[in-house]
């Protein structure tokens, strides 16, 4: 086993058992979270026939096969894909996405699942040839409860529900429910009228049918999405983008022009977050508003 070999298969995601002279780790990726139990049972096989029978799962919601040998390797790469498996997620590239279970969960606001299949469909896959200053890590959260730490990812996506509120109807009662309900006290009665904080409000849609008068009826479902954060070596907190996408295409169009953004203006070797320093995050975020970055997409990804 040469080091060019090692590379090799470090590109297909598979990286070297310490432990060991010659085996691997074989990292699956599970495109959003979720397997099917007969992907499960593929996996499962697969770590019997050419594993140590172990597998491990990652922070990042990838398996990995334990202790594959060096020659095994391509036929169990192989064997996977009968089952519609993929190894991969190393190197400066897309890396797999990492989702919570927004769709199932009492506090979901979005379809997580869902839209982390098409991040992956669309930027995991359409995006894998393509090389980036540095690793590129996405995560969709269902909800304010920041779950799986978007902010802490080059971008991150956090479901919204924006309430309209109509103060009008409110008669000031005097336990008032959606002052009760709203973890954050972004409502408050005051003088017999509820006060609404629009820049305190987190958009997390607890108040949401809690007033019986219908003042907190109307909501936006929308997508908060964070630039530049990441955790590891250094650390620092994405920063979101001021204005709240209410549609899952502009919030797709909008993935996409950040990761053009970091391709175009990255230098070999930084994070996001790096990028996004040296050239503000003003700038930034108007690059990531206006239609330059698309309408430039060949001509930056040809670089
Ligand atoms: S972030 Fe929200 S929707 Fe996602 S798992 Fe946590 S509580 Fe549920
Ligand atoms: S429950 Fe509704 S009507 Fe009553 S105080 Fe609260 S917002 Fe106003
Ligand atoms: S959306 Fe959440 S934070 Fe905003 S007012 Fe309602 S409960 Fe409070």
């Amino acid at each position: 086993m040469t080091n060019e070999d090692i590379l090799r298969v470090k590109g297909l995601g598979c990286l070297r058992d310490k432990t060991t002279p010659d085996c691997f780790n074989i990292r699956v990726i599970t495109r959003n979270g979720k397997i099917t139990a007969e992907e499960l049972d593929a996996i499962s096989m697969a770590a019997k026939k050419f594993g140590s029978g172990e597998v491990a799962f990652t922070t990042r919601q990838t398996v990995e096969i334990q202790r594959v040998k060096y020659e095994n390797i391509d036929t169990l790469i192989d064997f996977l894909k009968e089952y519609g498996l993929e190894t991969g997620g190393t190197g400066p590239k897309v890396r797999p996405v990492v989702s919570c279970k927004g769709t199932t969960c009492v506090f979901g606001l979005i379809d997580t699942f869902d839209l982390s299949m098409k991040i992956h469909q669309r930027f995991y896959k359409g995006y894998r040839n393509v090389k980036f200053p540095h690793k590129l890590k996405i995560a969709v959260g269902g909800c304010p409860n920041n779950c799986v730490k978007p902010d802490l990812n080059d971008i991150g996506i956090v479901g919204q529900l924006i309430p309209t509120v109509d103060t009008e109807k409110c008669r000031g009662c005097k336990a008032c429910a959606v002052e009760k309900a709203c973890p954050i006290k972004a409502c408050k009665v005051v003088d017999g009228k509820i006060e609404y904080d629009r820049n305190a409000c987190n958009n997390c849609g607890r108040c949401k049918g809690k007033c019986p008068f219908n003042a907190f009826d109307s909501y936006t479902v929308g997508y908060k999405i964070y630039i530049g954060g990441r955790w590891g070596k250094q650390f620092s907190r994405g920063i979101a983008l001021s204005r709240i996408f209410t549609s899952e295409s502009e919030c797709l169009n909008a993935i996409e022009k950040a990761m053009l953004l970091f391709k175009d203006k990255g230098i070999q070797g930084e994070r996001f977050a790096q990028t996004i320093d040296r050239i503000s995050f003003d700038e930034a975020e108007k690059l990531i508003y206006s239609n330059e970055l698309l309408e430039r997409k060949d001509e930056i990804l040809s670089k």
